[in-house]
């Protein structure tokens, strides 16, 4: 009684504890465990009970090892599946078992066969039923179905003997026995790891499963009152034991599993698979120490995949992850032995080559990865044909440490996608020259942004009359050494590192100010274009912040005209519309710039809202040439009025030239020959000479 007591304290405390595991993480693994250890306290308790008479005896008897078996079968039912689809299987697996086995036996009982052969004979065709039966069950090692087939064959043998000799009595043994080897085998099946947790689960479940022929055989020799009655809980214990380490040992695995993952979300790209830029300057740094060490090189290869843009508002943003996670895939497919590959933006990626030792091998390297690119990508219903701009920088030629490589590698990505895409281009002493250039101009240029340094210019456009109808603002930018700089050799600059937004802020504000002190001083005003970056019309918040600056300086829309490239305004050809639809809402004047030298997709261009062509200085400056320009802008011009736009000649250095345009009948010049770009003090004059002449 003293030990049933103990045996149920134990028991309670187990299926506490699998109850509240089931609670905070529920499985059908701690579920069914749950319920067979209720079970076994079932078990325990009904035991306790001493009915008078023999029927209550009897009942209480059966349900006590009703719920042993019942235990059995639920933690036959607990170890979890490889694969869902399996749990129809292993049922009939079970039914399948029993059903050969015993079918066998059952027809060698009625037969009364008595000697041991035919009943070896029925184990062993229970056994090889059962081999071609369990064929089908995958994942299952063969050994353990062998051992399986083994069980069943000797505890169907077994059972059938029972019969045969009358022994009623044994037949609960003989089906727990069977049960509980089910059970530990199949722990060894389905349990694919194996941890001191299984192991400790599996030999208590087998000697749990010994425990009732034990019993049989001490009974058999009359020595079973000579063991103490708590040796056959042992095996329970260790079954208890062993499922608590699995436990623990999920929950060390899980909290394991959470931290990899966590940590290769901070160190790869969660779209590619590949690593990010930070775990990329890692390998890039190791790299370089690896090489200098050895007297090697390594190289950075950075590539941007072109017009991708495009790509996703044309086919929508999955098409265009598609294609990304493609060039993921193919990026880390490449044949070379050592080398890392990263998104480390949008559409950019960028690898590391190390141990190599001459220049070519990485430009054969970033060969091959333009290949791999350029092959057709197959997103959704489409297919899709992708091109890179590929800089390549090796060390320690093109730069000696990591930050310079970087640096490099990224200035001849830019120098490569600048030449219009499609291409490679690997530093070399020139670019490195070009490209130490630039930099000093972006410091100049920050500095002159923060501390002063800009320099607004205006250069007035005429109308045939010669009277200004508007002014051009042009920028310079006033370097310590080099003196005034002018905008074709910073303007591409700012726009690559993130400095076209402020300088143009510069700009703007300069503007809006000279408006404002001309006005205040009543000299006549005339609108003064700004030149916009492709950045800003595409920026969705452009319009916006243009209105309330002008509203903040009071400044009328209509005195303020906006100069764009095609090229420009056909980088995001949506947004620009939208942007310049608001702003020429509100009075402002669009003009496309440089005319004639961009994409001219006219058909493109018909949807916005412009008022000006501006005819290139490349077509103007050949125009009473021999073999001139002449007919294409005459052409351009015709096109434009019959558009409803205006044209503006720019670049006019002659009165010849401006007499032809004339004669083409152009609307607006502006050219050194008319009026060339000068400070606002100057322009006033000319503006207040003008009013004069009026
Ligand atoms: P653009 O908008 O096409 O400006 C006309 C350029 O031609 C100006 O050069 C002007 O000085 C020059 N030019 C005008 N008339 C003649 C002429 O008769 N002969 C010759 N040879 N050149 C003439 P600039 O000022 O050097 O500007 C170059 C380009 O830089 C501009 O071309 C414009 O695209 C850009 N830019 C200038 N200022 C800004 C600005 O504030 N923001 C932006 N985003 N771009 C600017
Ligand atoms: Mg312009
Ligand atoms: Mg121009």
């Amino acid at each position: 009684m003293q030990s049933e007591i103990l045996d149920i304290t134990i028991i309670g405390c187990l299926v506490l504890l699998f109850g509240s595991t089931y609670q905070k993480r529920p499985s059908s693994m701690v579920g069914a465990w749950l319920f067979g250890w209720v079970m076994i306290l079932v078990h325990f308790a009904v035991r306790l009970m001493a009915p008078s008479g023999v029927i209550a005896n009897r009942t209480v008897s059966s349900i006590s090892m009703a719920a042993l078996l019942a235990c059995g079968v639920m933690f036959l039912a607990a170890p979890p599946r490889p694969d869902r689809g399996r749990i129809g299987n292993d049922l009939l697996w079970v039914l399948g078992i029993a059903g050969s086995g015993t079918l066998v036996c059952l027809v060698m009982a009625v037969c009364e066969f008595a000697s041991p052969l035919p009943y070896f004979a029925a184990g062993t065709i229970a056994t090889v039923g059962w081999l071609g039966y369990s064929a089908k069950l995958q994942g299952t090692p063969p050994f353990v179905r062998l051992l399986l087939s083994t069980a069943v064959s000797a505890t169907v043998c077994w059972f059938d003997w029972a019969i045969l000799h009358g022994r009623i009595d044994l037949l609960l043994s003989i089906l727990l026995t069977q049960v509980y080897v089910l059970v530990g085998l199949t722990y060894i099946g389905t349990i694919r790891r194996i941890s001191a947790g299984t192991l400790t689960v599996l030999l208590g479940l087998i000697a749990w499963a010994t425990v009732f022929p034990a019993a049989v055989f001490l009974d058999h020799l009359r020595i079973e009152q000579r063991v103490h009655p708590e040796f056959w809980n042992i095996p329970k214990y260790f079954v208890a034991f062993g499922m608590m380490l699995m436990l623990l040992e999920d929950e060390i695995l899980a909290a394991n599993e959470a931290g990899t993952n966590l940590l290769f979300q901070a160190t790869h790209d969660q779209l590619t698979g590949l690593r990010n830029r930070a775990t990329l300057e890692q390998d890039l740094k190791s790299a370089v120490e690896a090489a200098r060490d050895e007297s090697t090189k390594c190289a950075l290869i950075c590539f941007d995949l072109d017009r991708f843009k495009h790509i996703n508002d044309t086919y929508g943003h999955g098409v265009g992850d598609i294609c990304l996670q493609t060039a993921g895939m193919r990026l880390s497919q490449l044949k070379a032995l050592n080398y890392t590959s990263a998104r480390i933006g949008g559409e950019e990626f960028a690898l590391v080559l190390s141990g190599i030792s001459l220049h070519e091998e990485a430009e054969s390297f970033g060969r091959q990865v333009g290949i791999a690119l350029k092959q057709p990508m197959q997103a959704e219903k489409f297919l899709i044909e992708i091109t890179a701009s590929i800089g390549i920088a090796v060390f320690p030629d093109d730069g000696s440490d990591s930050a310079a490589l970087w640096r490099n590698a990224d200035s001849a990505m830019y120098r490569a996608k600048k030449s219009g895409g499609n291409q490679m281009v690997s530093m070399s002493p020139e670019i490195l020259q070009l490209s130490s250039e630039a930099n000093d101009m972006e410091v100049s240029l920050r500095r002159a942004l923060r501390e002063g340094g800009l320099e607004l210019f205006l250069q007035p456009i005429l109308n045939v009359s010669g009277r200004i109808h508007s002014i051009e603002a042009l920028v310079r930018l006033h370097h310590p050494k080099q003196g005034m700089v002018f905008p074709n050799r910073f303007i591409s600059i700012a726009e690559e590192r993130g400095l076209i937004v402020p300088l143009s802020a510069w700009v703007f504000n300069e503007v809006c100010a000279q408006i404002v002190n001309w006005r205040d001083a009543g000299i006549p005003l005339v609108p003064i274009a700004l030149n916009i970056s492709a950045v800003e019309i595409s920026s969705p918040t452009f319009a916006v912040t243009v209105l309330d600056s002008l509203s903040h300086f009071g400044v009328d829309p209509s005195l303020i005209g906006m100069e764009i490239t095609e090229t420009a305004m056909l980088r995001n050809i949506h947004e620009a519309a939208r942007q310049i639809k608001i702003l020429a809402d509100a009075g402002i004047c669009f003009s496309v710039d440089d005319f004639g030298v961009g994409y001219s997709s006219l058909g493109q261009l018909d949807n916005l809202e412009l008022d000006t062509l501006k005819i290139d200085s490349s077509f103007v400056n050949r125009l009473s040439a021999a073999e001139g320009t002449r007919s294409i802008v005459a052409a351009i011009i015709t096109m434009a009025h019959a558009l409803g736009l205006k044209v503006v000649a720019e670049g006019i250095e002659n009165q010849d030239t401006f007499d032809h345009l004339s004669r083409l009948k152009c609307d607006l010049f502006q050219g050194f020959f008319l009026g060339k770009p000068q400070p606002p003090d100057q322009m006033k004059q000319l503006l207040l000479s003008a009013c004069m002449d009026a």
